[in-house]
Formats: C-alpha cells, structure tokens, sequence
C-alpha cells in the first residue's frame, strides 16, 4: 500500500492512504465505534476480525465500568493481532442534518484521540473515515473536519505524534479527502519563509 498523498506540516506528516486500515502498521488505529462498543459492520467489523478476540474481551472489561462510549470520546484496547500497540475505539455521530453538533462530535473524534495518543507517546497512528459509512455523514464535509482537525492538532502539538494517516477504503472517497488536503498544502507551502 502507498502513501499516496503527503502534507509536511512543521517535523509532522499527514498522510493519505487508500485501502484497508487493519493492514497498516502504526502505533495506534482508531476504529469507528458504537455507543455500546459491540462491533458490528464496516470498518469495525473488519477491526475485530483481523485483530481477534481479544480485543471485544478488553471491551468486555471495559463496558461495565464506563456504561455506553458518547459520540465524540473514545476508550482503549490492546490491538490483539493487528500491527499495531492499540485500538482507539471512537464513536462518531450519527448524521441528522448536521444541526444537531454533528460536526463538533466528529471533530471530537480527531482530537481526542490525538490525545489519547499524546498520553501514550504514541508516534504513528491511522484513522478510518469516522462516520462515513452507515452513520450517514456527508463525506466531503467529514473529510473537511478530518483533514482540518488533524493538520490544526499537529500544528499545535510538537510531538510526540509524527505521522497522521488517514485512510480512505474506496477511490472516491479518497478524492474527496485529497481536494481538502490539497488546500492544506497550499497554505504550508504559503508559510514558509
Ligand atoms: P460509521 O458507522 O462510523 O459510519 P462504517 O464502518 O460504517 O462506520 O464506515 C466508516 C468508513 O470506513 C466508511 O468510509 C467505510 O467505507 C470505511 N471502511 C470500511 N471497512 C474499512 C477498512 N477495512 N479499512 C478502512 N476503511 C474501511
């Protein structure tokens, strides 16, 4: 699988990539979710296949004690046989009208997962493209909030998270996330000195 699609922003990258998230090794891959934490279809279902049981037995553990995941927070598991330390199980927002803070539970998706990886110097991690799927979420404007979230954070934040991949599972939706990463590039390249 390639990086087909690089920003430099600052020593941080953020990057593009087209396929299947379970078969990228990263420190961390973040996982679309449901409130209950049961797994289920899409890139969940994928998630607990390719990873094995073990990790639904950690959310076993962890579903008495923090009752349902909120849309916009994320809980952590090991990543049993993927390649990878951890999977950040996020729950996106499932899409109404985007009247009803759809887009600042997913913005909250993005970051607080940065975050969770910050806690845990994670230095690459992988996202899917949260809400996207039967959540309903238009997904030029979930690209937009995931290309912005993402290059605004590593701007922010020296370390110790370094490489950012987004990842797209069909060639149209990584188009539509390469238009609004195209923009990011212009506005790096306009930065340096
Ligand atoms: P949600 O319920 O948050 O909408 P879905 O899993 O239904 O989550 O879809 C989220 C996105 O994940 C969709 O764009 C879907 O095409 C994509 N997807 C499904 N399987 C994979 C996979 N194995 N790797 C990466 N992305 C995937």
């Amino acid at each position: 699988m390639s990086s087909d699609f690089v920003v430099h922003l600052g020593l941080s990258q953020l990057q593009l990539l087209k396929g299947d998230i379970t078969g990228i090794a990263v420190d961390a891959i973040v996982n679309a979710a449901n409130s209950q934490l049961a797994g289920g279809g899409g890139v969940d279902g994928a998630i607990h296949r390719a990873g094995g049981p073990e990790i639904m037995r950690e959310l076993d553990e962890i579903r008495p004690r923090v009752g349902r995941c909120e849309p916009g927070k994320a809980v952590v598991t090991g990543a049993g046989r993927l390649p990878a330390k951890y999977v950040f199980h996020a729950v996106g927002p499932v899409y109404r009208d985007g009247g009803h803070g759809e887009p600042a539970l997913l913005q909250s998706c993005y970051s607080e997962c940065l975050k969770l990886a910050a806690e845990r110097d994670v230095k690459t991690i992988s996202f899917p493209s949260i809400s996207t799927g039967v959540y309903g979420y238009p997904i030029d404007d979930a690209a937009d909030i995931a290309v912005r979230t993402v290059a605004e954070w590593l701007r922010d934040h020296s370390g110790p998270v370094r490489v950012v991949k987004l990842v797209q599972f069909s060639d149209s939706d990584h188009q539509v996330y390469r238009r609004h990463a195209e923009k990011l590039r212009g506005l790096a390249a306009d930065t340096t000195p």
